[in-house]
């Protein structure tokens, strides 16, 4: 089978690997879709915490139907179309017994979206692998993982209906989390210096949105919008030191920072004292998800409120993924990679489900 294999920094290749077979308590999944995301194009040009070695497979957020399970594996069959998830926590280790499974100290990670198939550990399966809710179909449910990991920033604050969130970046997670801050009764304000997705924003649910300068005018942006004060609740979702310095900058007193974005480790930001001492501000932040928000994330892509698909970005096979990720096929990171013999439409029968394949 073909499967995306990133030899080093730089270094991704499409090659024929050997075909998997399930070993107890594992399943092989036959890829349906597979998200591409900005993590992706930082993994390729420097690495990333999940990959532990070079050759590493690739690709975080897929799903797809069973081709075949192992044995033990009673609550599953082939055929059944699945989100699985990009690791799994231990449940054993001092930090999951907090129920802080994305510090999981043990975490187990799985990449390999990013291929025609792709052998599941016994530990995703028995923790973090999903029938698809009725309603949602294959091709959107990759996103599952990175809503669910827009649904652990959200857990970390508290929103006030009515009151002010800043959203400072509108790539596909900071809608997501515009998106969720609206459900929850905010009024999203985002931050952005491309016009094409400030007006995503506003079908995502955006109140307000501000053509970002990156500097301090996007704070007096902010300001002027909230009677002067800042934002009771603000999210950085670009993932630089300079971006987390304004965000800390937008918040109200009294105010929640999310600092969600990741910087490249080894980075510093400057935090003025006051902001924590005499304005009070809470600054912190959440990375990764935990079982419990990917169950609510699938159920949210099911409910279809949001547009989500205009998150998926276009759909490009296997052999465009090195262009698509090095920025060679424009600037958006998402792309739905499709590899050829996916399968293809997907329906709920009684609770199971039956899927058809696309023609190879
Ligand atoms: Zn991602
Ligand atoms: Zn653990």
């Amino acid at each position: 089978m073909r499967a995306a294999r990133l030899h080093g920094p730089g270094d991704l290749r499409i090659e024929t690997v050997p075909e998997p077979t399930p070993g107890p308590g594992e399943v092989v999944l036959s890829i349906a879709a597979a998200l591409s995301c900005a993590t992706d194009v930082k993994s390729v040009r420097r690495g990333h915490p999940s990959i532990a070695s070079y050759p590493s497979p690739l690709g975080h957020e897929f799903a797809g139907v069973l081709e075949a399970v192992g044995p033990g594996v009673e609550h599953l069959r082939p055929g059944d179309a699945t989100f699985c998830a990009n690791s799994a926590p231990c449940g054993e280790c001092f930090q999951c017994r907090r129920g802080r499974e994305s510090l999981c100290e043990d975490l187990l990670y799985l990449l390999g979206g990013f291929g025609e198939r792709l052998l599941v550990p016994e530990r995703i399966v028995r923790t973090n692998l999903f029938l698809l809710p009725r309603g949602l179909d294959l091709r959107l449910a990759p996103l599952a993982e990175p809503l669910a990991c827009a649904l652990h920033a959200l857990d970390a604050v508290e929103i006030s209906p009515g009151e002010a969130v800043a959203v400072v970046g509108g790539g596909s997670l900071g809608l997501m989390l515009c998106a969720l801050a609206a459900t929850a009764g905010g009024l999203p304000i985002v931050v952005d210096p491309h016009d094409e997705r400030l007006a995503h924003a506003l079908g995502f649910g955006a109140a307000e949105t501000i053509r970002a300068e990156r500097g301090p005018a996007d704070v007096a942006a902010v300001k002027a919008l909230t009677a002067g004060r800042g934002a009771p609740v603000v999210f950085e979702a670009v993932g630089r030191p300079d971006t987390w310095e304004l965000a800390v900058a937008m918040a109200c007193p009294g105010g929640t920072v999310n600092l969600f974005g990741g910087c490249v480790r080894g980075t510093t930001f400057v935090v003025p004292t006051e902001r924590v001492h005499y304005d009070e501000v809470t600054l912190l932040g959440t990375y990764h998800h935990a079982p419990r928000y990917l169950v609510q994330a699938l159920e949210l892509l099911a409910q279809g409120r949001w547009p989500w698909r205009e998150l998926c970005g276009p759909a490009i096979g296997l052999d465009e993924l090195a262009d698509a990720l090095a920025g060679r096929l424009g600037r958006h990171p998402k792309f739905t990679v499709v590899p050829s013999g996916a399968p293809g439409n997907v329906a709920n029968v009684g609770g199971r489900t039956t899927s058809t394949r696309t023609a190879p």
